[in-house]
């Protein structure tokens, strides 16, 4: 979003307007920023036979699918069910990497009748697909390298006592178990967590990846996750993509010498593509003194955007009603009925009751973890996409709440 005139504005777009026209709390996503962010991407790794597989989990909606498939990315699906939206989206089975982990072995069987490419999470379950399948169906092999990446721990994934992918210790048990049932591994893959902070982790795991490759003779790609770090907040520290895909490159290359053929190199990134695309506007039904602060309350939670409460994530927040006000502290909060602070002890534009504040970074793991908590509806969704506003998903209403729902006789 910027401000022009006075104005913020997505696309030329006027975020009041979109508020006026579309109601609040509203997710508003700029399709040009996420195109920006993909070919930024492909051109880090432009030196490799790169393939992005956008993990949908991040931003499910199925606009967001097309526009990412109109791009040319491929999918990373963690469900059977966004395996079907991704199908649905007009992604081709075998451009869809499925990931799940903890799954049974149906819902897997569902994924292969399906046609999309497999990713093996634990022995078990090998054991139990090569027992099925032998070499008819290819399969990928997650690995967890060990490697600790990132500040928080809910969203690290390769660290040791982590319940992610198979641990590369066990590596001999899991050759054995491939020459047993004769699998046929296409793939290794590994997944370290949301917060890579600098390239030299990337090499680590990747290192890693070849090493273990070793073992494997049918490699078609080398799958390297993701964990690209955004901004959240002036001066955060973000993934240096140009830095990582000069040397993670490199190595590949070098990596594919010695293995004999030249594979594919895969990524996986959910918050690269979209954090940055998304606002979140809401209105502001309060603005209350207490001896110990000043809270705006807004007309959404900790049900629409839980980042905050969930994972201590800082989300900036602006006044788009009052973009060039004198500037005052404040504490801004959901309405829900526990404790649910979207940012504390910020400089916002002086706020009144009315005004339309809007949250920052609010494309992945926001609208796809909200949910219907205290009976609210979950927010409508809109895309700008050239220019113009598109209604992307409706706002729930009341049949929408009560529409499972089965009243017996009391
Ligand atoms: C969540 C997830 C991703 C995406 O992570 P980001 O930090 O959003 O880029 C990629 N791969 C797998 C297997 C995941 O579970």
């Amino acid at each position: 979003m910027e401000i022009q005139d006075g104005r913020f504005h997505v696309q030329g777009v006027d975020a009041l307007a979109l508020a006026e026209q579309f109601g609040t709390p509203l997710y508003v996503y700029d399709a040009d920023k996420i195109k920006a962010q993909f070919d930024r991407l492909t051109a880090a790794f432009s030196g490799a036979n790169v393939r992005i597989k956008y993990a949908s989990k991040s931003l499910t909606n199925i606009s967001i699918l097309k526009l990412l498939k109109s791009y040319g990315s491929e999918l990373d699906c963690v469900s059977i069910n966004e395996v079907r939206l991704g199908l649905k989206a007009g992604f081709k089975p075998q451009e869809i990497l499925y990931t799940p982990n903890g799954v049974s072995l149906d819902e897997i069987k569902e994924a292969v009748n399906e046609g999309v490419v497999i990713n093996v999470d634990n022995i078990s379950i090998l054991e139990q697909f090569g027992n099925e399948y032998h070499n008819s169906v290819p399969v990928c092999i997650r690995i967890n390298p060990h490697i600790m990446a990132g500040g928080n721990k809910k969203i690290s994934t390769g660290h040791a006592d982590s319940k992610f992918g198979i641990s590369v210790y066990q590596l001999s048990h899991v050759v054995r178990v491939v020459k047993t049932y004769n699998i046929n591994v296409v793939g290794l893959h590994m997944h370290t967590g949301s917060d890579i902070l600098d390239a030299e982790v990337f090499l680590r795991g990747a290192e890693i990846l070849y090493d273990a490759a070793k073992d494997f003779d049918n490699l078609e790609f080398v799958d390297f996750g993701s964990g690209f770090k955004v901004a959240y907040k002036e001066g955060d520290i973000t993934t240096d993509i140009e830095e990582l895909g000069k040397k993670l490159t490199a190595s590949f290359k070098d990596f594919c010498k010695r293995y004999g053929r030249e594979l594919e190199m895969w990524f996986e990134p959910g918050k690269f593509l979209v954090s940055e695309s998304g606002y979140f506007l809401t209105k502001t039904n309060v603005v209350k003194t207490t001896p110990a602060t000043v809270f705006v309350g807004v007309n959404s939670g900790l049900n629409h955007l839980i980042r905050p409460m969930m994972y201590d994530a800082y989300h900036e927040i602006f006044n788009v009603s009052n973009p060039t006000g004198t500037t005052r502290v404040y504490t801004v909060v959901g309405y829900i009925c526990e404790t649910d602070t979207f940012g504390l002890d910020r400089k916002l534009s002086e706020v009144n009751e009315g005004d339309i504040l809007a949250f920052k970074n609010a494309g992945a793991y926001a609208f796809s973890m909200a949910s219907n908590y205290n009976s609210r509806f979950r927010p409508a969704e809109v895309l700008i996409y050239k220019g113009e506003p598109h209604l992307i998903r409706q706002r729930e209403e009341f049949d929408d709440l009560i529409r499972n729902q089965i009243e017996i006789e009391i």
